[in-house]
This record gives C-alpha cells, sequence and structure tokens, in this order.
C-alpha cells in the first residue's frame, strides 16, 4: 500500500524515491553519527523547491511523520527518523555569489564546504562551523559558531533571508520585512517552522587567515586554562580560540613522540589583516611555548577542512553541551579530572569562544538566546567501534554532569541529543514562549516534529 503510494508520488517529482526495496537505500538512510540506526519508510532526494512541497503536501495528506535533512550531521541523528519520510536537501547545492551587494544565496542542500568554496572566490565568508561537510541548513537554523564568530557573529547574525516550505505547503519567505516573526524563530529555533530551501547570507571579507592548533602536555592544563579564560576574551575580535583536550592523532605531521598522547591545546584562527599576526599571537608566545604547532596562513576554507580527516562519516559519536560565563576553579578542577580520562582518539572537549560580535545582539533580537555566554562548551566521546559506544556515551554524560553545575543552565541545541523537553526549553530560555507563539502559527499540528521539537501547545 505504502509502496504504491510512494510510486505514485515519485512520478511527481524530479528528484528520486528511495524506499527499502531500492539497492541505495542502506547507504541513503545512514547518517554521519555511526550510533544512528533508523529505518524510514522513504528518503525523497528533492531535486527542487517544487519536490519539496509536493513532499510536504504528500506526508501531511498521508499522515506521515517527516525527518528533514541538510547534512546529516545533527549529533542526535534528527535528520534521519524510524517509518516516516526523510525530506532530503542535499542534492540541492547551488551557490549564487552576488558581488555587487556582497550576498550570497545558498540552496539548503550545501555543506559548508560548498558555500565557503563559492564564497571565498569572491573574497567572502560566511561564519560557519569547523568541519566542512556539516550542512549549512542544520548549523545555521540552530544559530551557527565558528572561527568567524567573535569577529562577525553567529551564521544567523549573517542571514538575510530563508525561503520556506511550510507545513500547508506553501512557500514563504522570512526577512526582516517578510514574515518578521518567522524570521525571528527560524534564527535560532531549529527545524520547527518548516523545510528552508534557501538562505540568503551577508558574505563577510575575508582571504588568507592565519590559523592553526598549538598543543601543550597536559602538566601546563591547569594554568593554560587559566590563563584562556583571562586572556582571551581581551584579545582583538580578529583573533578566535578553541579550548580543546584531544589525543593526539597517530600520523604525521604530528611527531611520533606525541601520536596517542593526551594534551591540551588551542586551535587559533586570525582573520585580521596577515602583518597583525605577530601582535596578535605575542600574548600566547609571552604565556608559554607549545610543545607543538601547526601554525600558518592559509584560505579560509582551507581552515575549515583542517580536521576533517580526523572525523569521517560513520563513527559513534554522544555529545553534551552547555554555555558558560565564566569558568571558575572549581569547574578548571573538573575539567583536568575528565580531560586526563578522554576515553578513545577521538574523544575530547572544546570550549567556543562565544562573545565580540555575537554578544552585540541583544537577547532577545534572534531566537537564539545566549548571547551573554562567553563559551559554547561541547564534550563528544567519539569512536569508530560499536563496542565502544557505552564506553563514550558514559564518560560524555558524567563529564557533562560535573560541569553543568557552573554554567549559564543550557545548551546549544546543535549540540544536544534527543535530551527531553526540558532541556529544549533551557536552550531558549524565556525566548521558548514567544517560539511556541510563533509554532502555534506556522505548525500548529507539530507537523515538523523530528527536531528539537517546540511543541504548539
Ligand atoms: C563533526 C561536527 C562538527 C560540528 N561543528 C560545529 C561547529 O563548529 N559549529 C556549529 O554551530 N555546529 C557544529 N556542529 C553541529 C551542527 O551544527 C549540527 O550537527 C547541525 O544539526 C548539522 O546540520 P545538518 O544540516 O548537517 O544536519 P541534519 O542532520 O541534516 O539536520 C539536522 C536537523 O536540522 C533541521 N534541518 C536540516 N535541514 C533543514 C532544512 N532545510 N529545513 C528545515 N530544517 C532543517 C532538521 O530539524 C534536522 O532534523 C558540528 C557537528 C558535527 C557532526
Amino acid at each position: 500500500m505504502r509502496e504504491e503510494a510512494y510510486r505514485n508520488l515519485s512520478a511527481k517529482l524530479r528528484g528520486d524515491v528511495i524506499t527499502p526495496a531500492n539497492g541505495e537505500y542502506e547507504l541513503a538512510r545512514r547518517v554521519y553519527n555511526g550510533m544512528i540506526d533508523r529505518r524510514p519508510d522513504a528518503i525523497v532526494r528533492c531535486a527542487d523547491v517544487s519536490d519539496v512541497v509536493t513532499t510536504v503536501n504528500f506526508a501531511r495528506s498521508e499522515d506521515i511523520a517527516v525527518a528533514v535533512r541538510g547534512g546529516g550531521h545533527n549529533g542526535a541523528g534528527l535528520g534521519v527518523c524510524d517509518r516516516g519520510v526523510v525530506i532530503d536537501l542535499s542534492p540541492m547545492k547551488g551557490v549564487l555569489v552576488n558581488p555587487a551587494t556582497n550576498t550570497i544565496r545558498a540552496e539548503a542542500g550545501c555543506t559548508q564546504a560548498d558555500l565557503s568554496q563559492a564564497a571565498h572566490d569572491f573574497g567572502l565568508a560566511v561564519p560557519l562551523g569547523v568541519i566542512s561537510s556539516t550542512g549549512i541548513a542544520g548549523l545555521t537554523l540552530g544559530g551557527g559558531m565558528g572561527y568567524l564568530s567573535r569577529k562577525y557573529g553567529l551564521t544567523v547574525d549573517n542571514l538575510l533571508e530563508a525561503n520556506l516550505v511550510l507545513a500547508n505547503g506553501r512557500l514563504v519567505t522570512a526577512s526582516a520585512v517578510e514574515n518578521p516573526d518567522l524570521f525571528w524563530a527560524i534564527r535560532g529555533g531549529g527545524g520547527n517552522f518548516g523545510v528552508v530551501t534557501s538562505f540568503v547570507f551577508r558574505g563577510c571579507p575575508t582571504d588568507q587567515v592565519f590559523a592553526g592548533p598549538m598543543l601543550w602536555d597536559m602538566e601546563h592544563a591547569r594554568e593554560l586554562l587559566e590563563w584562556y579564560r583571562e586572556a582571551t576574551p581581551k584579545q582583538p575580535e580578529e583573533l578566535s580560540g578553541i579550548f580543546a583536550f584531544l589525543k593526539v592523532p597517530p600520523e604525521p605531521p604530528f611527531p611520533e613522540e606525541l601520536h596517542g598522547k593526551t594534551m591540551c591545546g588551542i586551535v587559533w584562527a586570525y582573520c585580521g589583516a596577515l602583518d597583525g599576526v605577530e601582535a596578535a599571537f605575542r600574548p600566547v608566545r609571552k604565556f608559554r611555548a607549545p610543545r607543538f604547532e601547526l601554525m600558518g596562513p592559509m584560505p579560509y576554507p582551507s581552515l575549515q577542512s583542517m580536521f576533517d580527516a580526523i572525523y569521517p562519516p560513520g563513527l559513534q559519536w554522544y555529545w553534551r553541551g552547555d554555555f558558560f560565563g565564566q569558568i571558575p576553579d572549581r569547574a578548571i578542577d573538573e575539567h583536568l579530572k575528565f580531560g586526563e580520562q578522554l576515553p578513545t582518539l577521538h574523544s575530547t572537549m572544546q570550549l567556543n569562544p562565544m562573545d565580540g560580535a555575537v554578544s552585540r545582539v541583544n537577547r532577545h533580537d534572534t531566537a537564539f538566546s545566549y548571547r551573554d555566554a562567553k563559551w559554547s562548551m561541547v564534550i563528544v566521546g567519539v569512536d569508530p567501534d560499536p563496542a565502544n559506544a557505552g564506553k563514550i556515551t558514559a564518560w560524555t554524560k558524567d563529564y557533562w554532569a560535573a560541569l553543568h553545575p557552573y554554567s549559564l543552565g543550557g545548551a546549544y541545541v546543535n549540540f544536544m541529543m534527543d535530551e527531553g523537553i526540558d532541556r529544549v526549553k533551557a536552550a531558549y530560555r524565556d525566548n521558548y514562549d514567544r517560539l511556541r507563539e510563533i509554532k502555534r502559527k506556522y505548525d500548529p499540528n507539530n507537523f515538523f516534529r523530528i527536531n528539537q521539537n517546540i511543541t504548539p501547545d
């Protein structure tokens, strides 16, 4: 019965409908996180906006649950569902840069690499995240933070417009002048309001960045964290440093004596004029010489893909996060304890800086609420072997539980697993009620519910 319905749907689309009967199904249902193993009834690979409209109308009339997939990178695996239909935007990868207005229109199936490479050719960039295969859609709708955020803000702070297909199948524009309530909601409120088919971003002038990791031995972790919390917020906004605990990958360019060693480090990105590099890094050089560093000038898209090879698709991932306004000494004690116990080669803890331009936006101006945070912490247990899923999950949860009391109370929605409604509310604080009102207006039946869900009732 359903097979026949999907055959009929397929006849109306330019894109493909992949069901379990199709040879591509096993590959098509996979998402980036290998821990996620869901079996949708069908995956619709949309070729264009009208495919999205047709599929939304089909799923609504057949009362079928819908998951929406951009890059498939969501930690909780929200880009795929059991039973139901996946609206897969990944074939929609058009990017149009307008150098006259410094704006970039990108379709919702773009990865960060697709967008950044096209923008770079025009000396522009959009502040996005750190792994280039991440989808721009899920990332943007949650907020979007990365190397350029101290200078240029979150991804949503550079969003000018989006086109969405609503639950009733209508295509609308959300911007400061058209459906401004919807525009407010999609800047942090996730996939709750419709299927975004394209975004228009402001391009930020960016060409070469001076960037890369500096690593120190764990015996210096306490003084590094103390220095980091005091010094980095005072640095120029062109300079951004992500603090991390990590195990050194056992391959070049890392020296053999460090392979597999647990270390602490900062991944730097300086996006100012290159003649300012020496002055920008003077304070960290004064603090203590790193044991190893791999710094240099590079095009921004190269920085964005620097760690891609370490994190290929299909690894097991378990995430937890929180926002922090400060890092008290007792929180440092806990960081040191759990940082020393990194359970696997790929596991890490990162502090992403959130000050500078991010903090200059009022917390009620976008659905993204934590404008008062200085750091967004993410703890990720990662390993290729499913047998280690329990180990990485336990370490992540214990680490998170130890740090949560020092946090501002909630996490970045894109660094969350399926953690329940209270955690979703904590992610939005007093913006949650307005989000719920807007959800009632645009999706009163909660058609879009496979996400960090804002329930209409
Ligand atoms: C290795 C890695 C590194 C990361 N680094 C960063 C980082 O540096 N900065 C950062 O901000 N985040 C980062 N993230 C988190 C990332 O932002 C989220 O995982 C995000 O959900 C990925 O978007 P996606 O489109 O790939 O996800 P998908 O799994 O495809 O989608 C996730 C959810 O987004 C919504 N969605 C996706 N597409 C659409 C659409 N077109 N319309 C409506 N809703 C849609 C849906 O609710 C969907 O369930 C990282 C994730 C990974 C795995």
